[in-house]
Order: structure tokens, then sequence, then C-alpha cells
């Protein structure tokens, strides 16, 4: 795996909704088997920033390079063809089907199952009979996860993933993120509130306040930047 490999090039992204700039010439790179925690104070633009690279919005500005292809002007259907897996806030998973069949669910080509047994553990017994439904909050997040993991994904996008997670769950669900990453080379750019999550798991983080990317590093140059304290103050 070479970490050097650009996997995802946003190049000044901008989308406005009437007078609010969600995004204002939004620039940043991810690479191979890289984790891109994405963070910021509520209406800063995260999410219009995941749905124009899984291109579930049009841009009026800014290109998307996933993989080496353009894929500015290509939709969210035929850019996860390609290997963009998108996760939303909610989890997506269906409640009448089983556990299995849930993770069958737009499967195609062969998957690479050899990492999935550790990842598996959370969803535990009976995956047969026990319908999605019923599961805990926190497993249907993690089911839906392996679900678009099995995918064999180039990089996964992921809304808020940790929502609605115990602190241990919380714990548990970046151990999984990073040991899949370990184990198949994908790349993952996640928005996510609970800063403690992003800074335990990302290879870098970029801070977004009024559609702009104000500060971009690694978590150890960004753990005491004055700029963090401040831009999430009352949050
Ligand atoms: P975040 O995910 O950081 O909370 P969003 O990307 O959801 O931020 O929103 C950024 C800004 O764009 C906010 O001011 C929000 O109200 C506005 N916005 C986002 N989506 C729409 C939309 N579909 N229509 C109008 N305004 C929107």
């Amino acid at each position: 795996v070479n970490r050097d490999e650009v996997i995802l090039e946003a190049e000044g992204l901008s989308r406005s909704f009437g007078s609010v700039k969600a995004l204002d010439d939004v620039s940043f790179v991810v690479r191979r088997a890289q984790i891109h925690g994405i963070v910021g104070p509520n209406g800063s633009g995260k999410t219009t920033l995941l749905n124009s690279l899984s291109g579930l919005i049009k841009l009026d500005a800014g290109t998307v390079v996933f993989n080496g292809k353009d894929v500015s002007s290509s939709g969210a259907v035929q850019r996860a063809r390609l290997g963009m897996a998108r996760t939303f806030q909610a989890p997506r998973i269906f409640s009448d089907l089983s556990v299995w069949e849930n993770l069958d669910v737009g499967r195609g080509g062969a998957a690479k199952d050899g990492w999935l047994g550790e990842g598996l553990d959370m969803v535990r017994e009976e995956w047969d009979s026990t319908p999605g439904g019923v599961l805990p909050h926190a497993q249907q997040r993690f089911l839906e996860v392996i679900r678009v993991l099995r995918q064999d994904p180039t990089i996964l996008v992921l809304d808020e993933p940790a929502a609605g997670l115990s602190q241990l769950e919380r714990k548990e669900f970046g151990n999984l993120l990073q040991s899949v990453v370990a184990a198949t080379g994908a790349s993952v750019v996640i928005v996510e509130h609970d800063l403690e999550l992003v800074w335990q798991i990302a290879d870098v983080i970029s801070v977004v306040d009024s559609g702009q990317v104000r500060l971009s590093g690694t978590p150890d140059e960004l753990r005491n930047h004055p700029a963090i304290n401040h831009l999430f103050a009352g949050v």
C-alpha cells in the first residue's frame, strides 16, 4: 500500500444555497489508507461537503478527482460504482432483512472477507434469523458500515457515524475503522461531532467554518492549536 497515493482530490469546491455560501472554495486531498477527519461547528458546511464529494448535490464550482478520474459531473450512482461508499447520519439498514441478508445487500463481485471476522464480532449471534431492525442502535451502525465495506470500496464517506453511540461503542467503532483501513487499504472521509473520536483515529484533520477550510493538519499539530477552542466554543 502506497500511503502517499492521492485517492481523492477536491479542488475549489463552492456551493451556495440562496445567499448562504455553504462551501466556499474548499480544497483538500485524501491519500490511500488515510483517515481524513472533517470537523467544524454546526452549519459550517460539513454535510454539504460530503454530499458534493459523493455526487448527491451539484457544485457551483470546483472539481472532484477520484482514483485519477474527474468525477465532477458524475452522479452518486456512478461514483459508488467507481468505489465510493457512503453512510448517512441515520443508519440505512433493512429492518426486515436478517443481519446476513443486510450484509449481502449491494454486494457485487468478490468482496474481501478476510478482515470481516474482527468487525463482525460486534454484530453478534444468530445472523441468519435476527432482523436488522431489532439490533440495538450501535450494532445497526456497525452493520451499515460493514455492509458498505463488503462492496470493497476505495473510499468510505461517513457522516457522523458515532452519533448515538456510547463512549465505549465509539472507541470500538474507531478501532473497527482503523483495522479496516489497515487491512483493506481503503481511505476514509469522516465528518464527526465527537472530537475525541476524530483525534483518536484521524491521520489528517480539516477544520471547516463558514464553508471554508480554516486549518488542516495531523491530530498532534492541531491538538493545542488556539483556533480550535475558538472554533468550537459553544459546541
Ligand atoms: P453542517 O453539516 O456543518 O452542519 P451543512 O452543510 O448542513 O452544515 O449546512 C451549511 C449551510 O448551508 C447552513 O447554513 C445550512 O443552513 C445551509 N444549507 C445546507 N443545505 C441546504 C439546503 N438544501 N437548502 C438551503 N440551505 C442549505
